[in-house]
């Protein structure tokens, strides 16, 4: 909290002026503030719940949902995760420019254009087919070098994967198959969010029967994951009794949100991620007057309005229009009218004190009275997987430790300013 507030050191002599000048210029507009230290605490907690031989893999697909790719990556292996996950080699070959050799998984079917350069940068590569298994060999091959391989078994989501026939065959051929390392196994959950178990508890009766084969043949890969957020908070995270270091791979609670609005979280996982921005013009509507396009908010009384830099285009979802609210002073101010592309006007009637420049929370934690993810989801029809995915490139990401910014994400690229200082 806070952070918003503080204005950029400008006077201070450690203060390089590019750092100054692109944090003054964030903090003055829109941004989502990322507590760094928030998010190595969602990963300890995490890990508190969990036996301590089991390892976790953090999530980092889409720009880290949307909170940054490499300082979430630092901050999650600071947490005491042991491994990181991606969708696309592209974000794997991110971490690894970044200095980052964390074993990273690309968890999914990969660009099959950039095999070579995942293998050469120690990109761990998911297989659930023959044809799979055929492209990762042939560019190992060609880079005369073993690839790393972990084998997706489809147990029930029917997305990836290979079905328990085919994956026992796989198994084998991995094992066989000198250009390939045969590192581990998982499969992933369909419904491990929601209430009714039986899905869940089928998913994992298949994917014991296929690890128990490979056991009676000899051929179980050293590592095993299963666990999404849903399962590992519902504690689905493997059998101890089969061989394989365990691994959990957590995305969504990992950046301290339920994986769905009914379930809950351990203590001390919070939301690591506000979108902020600040009031841009205060103005009051007289009464009988409609608010934003299409005139879908009439005023009953002559009512003071705030202007906020936020749209849809910010990856705000324009169904919240007249619905959901911003936090101002504390405040809840709700939606009028139609949310913009680059714009949003709320009700500051209950906050007679709101002045131009004034702080606004659009997204933060629930103990702030902030709208939360999931709120700003449930009211437009989505989920929060959604919403923080969905927020824009345009937006500065700064990244706060001990209080502090230490780095910032904007259109020019990532600052940090002890690189900065040091210039
Ligand atoms: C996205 C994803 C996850 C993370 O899911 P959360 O619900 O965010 O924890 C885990 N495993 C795979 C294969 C995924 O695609």
């Amino acid at each position: 909290m806070g952070i918003a507030d503080r204005t950029a050191p400008d006077r201070s002599p450690a203060c390089s002026s590019g750092w100054c000048d692109r944090l003054r210029a964030a903090y003055s507009a829109l941004h989502a503030a990322v507590d760094l230290d928030q998010l190595a605490a969602n990963a300890r907690a995490l890990l508190r719940t969990l036996p301590p031989d089991v390892e976790l893999l953090a999530v980092l697909k889409a720009n880290a949902y949307g909170h940054g790719l490499v300082p979430t990556a630092r901050a999650a292996l600071a947490g005491g995760a042991r491994w990181l996950g991606v969708a696309r080699i592209e974000e794997g070959l991110v971490l690894r420019q970044a200095g980052i050799t964390a074993p990273v998984v690309v968890l999914g079917p990969p660009n099959a254009g950039r095999l070579r350069e995942a293998i050469a940068a120690d990109i761990t590569l998911a297989v659930g087919s023959l044809a799979d298994l055929l492209a990762v060999r042939r560019a190992a091959s060609a880079l005369g070098r073993r690839a790393r391989v972990h084998l997706e078994v489809d147990t029930g989501m029917h997305r990836f994967g290979a079905d328990p026939a085919e994956a026992i065959a796989l198994a084998r051929a991995l094992r066989s198959d000198p250009a390939l390392e045969f590192e581990g196994i998982y499969t992933h959950f369909a419904t491990a969010d929601a209430p009714d178990c039986r899905t869940l508890r089928l998913q994992l009766a298949r994917f014991r029967a296929v690890r128990e084969r490979l056991v009676a043949e000899g051929l179980h890969p050293p590592v095993v994951h299963q666990a999404n957020s849903a399962a590992t908070l519902r504690g689905a995270i493997g059998d101890p009794d089969l061989p394989g270091r365990r691994v959990v791979r957590a995305g969504i609670a990992f950046y301290g949100l339920t994986p769905d609005p009914a379930m809950s979280l351990p203590a001390g996982v919070r939301p690591a991620l506000q979108l902020r921005a600040r009031l841009t013009r205060c103005f009051t509507v007289d009464a009988g007057e409609g608010i934003s396009y299409g005139h879908t908010y009439v005023t009953d009384r002559p009512t003071r309005c705030g202007l906020v830099p936020v749209g849809y285009a910010d990856g705000l979802p324009r169904a919240l229009s007249n619905r959901g609210w911003f936090l101002v002073h504390g405040i809840r101010c709700p939606i009028r009218g139609r949310v913009c592309m680059d714009q949003t006007i709320i009700s500051l009637e209950d906050v007679p004190q709101a002045q131009l420049g004034d702080p606004v929370i659009v997204l933060g934690d629930p103990a702030s009275g902030a709208m939360t993810a999931w709120e700003a989801a449930e009211l437009s029809g989505t989920i929060a997987y959604e919403i923080l995915t969905s927020l824009a490139a345009r937006i500065p990401r700064v990244y706060v430790r001990g209080g502090e910014p230490v780095a910032l994400a904007d259109s020019f690229g990532l600052l940090e300013r002890d690189v900065a200082v040091t210039e």
